[in-house]
Parts: C-alpha cells; sequence; structure tokens
C-alpha cells in the first residue's frame, strides 16, 4: 500500500474533527481525515442528535459558563469551559456557512428533528 502524505492528518469525524479538518484545509493545508466508520457516524457529535447549548439569545456567557461547571461536577477543565462559554455562539452561527439549517434559540441551536430547547434551556 502506498503511504499517504499530508499537511495536517485529522483522526474522527465529529463536529470536532470535521470543523478542525475545514479550518485547516481554508488556511491552505492539504488534509486527510482518518475515521474507523462511515464518516460523521459513529460517534458523540451524531447520538447527540441536534441539540448544542451556547450562549446566545440572551443566554449570557456568565450564565453559560456557569451552568456548563454545574452539569459537569465541576471536573470541567476552566480554560477550556471559558472559551466555550465565550466563543460557543458565534462558532455555532458559523455552521451556516457549511448548509446547517439550524434554529436558534435562548441558549443555544437546534437541527434536523430536535425537538426544541426549551426543556433545558
Ligand atoms: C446522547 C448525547 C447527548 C449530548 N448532549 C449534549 C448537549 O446537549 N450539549 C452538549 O454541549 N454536548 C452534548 N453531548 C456531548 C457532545 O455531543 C460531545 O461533547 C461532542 O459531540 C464531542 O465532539 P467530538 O468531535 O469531540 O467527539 P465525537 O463526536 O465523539 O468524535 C470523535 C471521533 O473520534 C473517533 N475516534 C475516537 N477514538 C479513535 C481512535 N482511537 N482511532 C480512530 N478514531 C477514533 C470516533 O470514531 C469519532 O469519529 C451529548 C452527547 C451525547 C452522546
Amino acid at each position: 500500500m502506498d503511504p499517504i502524505k499530508s499537511d495536517v492528518l485529522v483522526i474522527g469525524t465529529g463536529g470536532a474533527g470535521l470543523r478542525a479538518s475545514i479550518a485547516a484545509h481554508e488556511r491552505g493545508a492539504e488534509v486527510v481525515v482518518v475515521c474507523k466508520a462511515t464518516a460523521g457516524f459513529n460517534n458523540a457529535t451524531v447520538h447527540a442528535e441536534g441539540g448544542f447549548r451556547a450562549a446566545m439569545e440572551g443566554l449570557s456567557p456568565e450564565e453559560h459558563l456557569e451552568d456548563t461547571v454545574r452539569v459537569g461536577f465541576n471536573v470541567n477543565d476552566p480554560e477550556m469551559v471559558q472559551v466555550f462559554a465565550e466563543e460557543g455562539g458565534e462558532r455555532l452561527l458559523e455552521l451556516k456557512r457549511f448548509g446547517v439549517e439550524m434554529r436558534v434559540h435562548r441558549g443555544g441551536i437546534s437541527v434536523g428533528k430536535f425537538p426544541t430547547l426549551a426543556a433545558w434551556v
């Protein structure tokens, strides 16, 4: 088998892997993505079923940070949670650029058949 060469190797095709692949490609890198199953499946992202929390539409980054730490039983990485709370909303809205159709609510977005965020906002 011939070796495959790339500038960037992404392992895994959940949300993080796919978004990182796009970012690297947009910066001119040749990207190879490796996954254990059909790309986009067999990961937590697809099992979450389309509900994404973020500080938006009136939910403040401080509130989102507090919620995230509380449901994470205080074992979250504080720096990661800070970034998540501050940038999450903007990052989610960015997905429109890739054709993701979404409903925007206070405290997050929902996509596909995900019923509503009302229950968990
Ligand atoms: C039922 C459910 C509900 C959730 N609800 C929410 C929610 O409401 N709000 C929220 O913020 N988060 C929620 N989450 C969590 C959220 O979905 C995850 O934190 C997020 O999807 C993680 O994305 P990821 O790309 O980092 O990982 P994943 O989507 O899990 O992707 C990881 C990828 O890496 C691959 N991989 C792993 N190990 C290897 C290996 N050794 N070799 C090759 N490939 C490998 C996997 O196959 C997969 O493709 C939920 C998760 C689940 C399962």
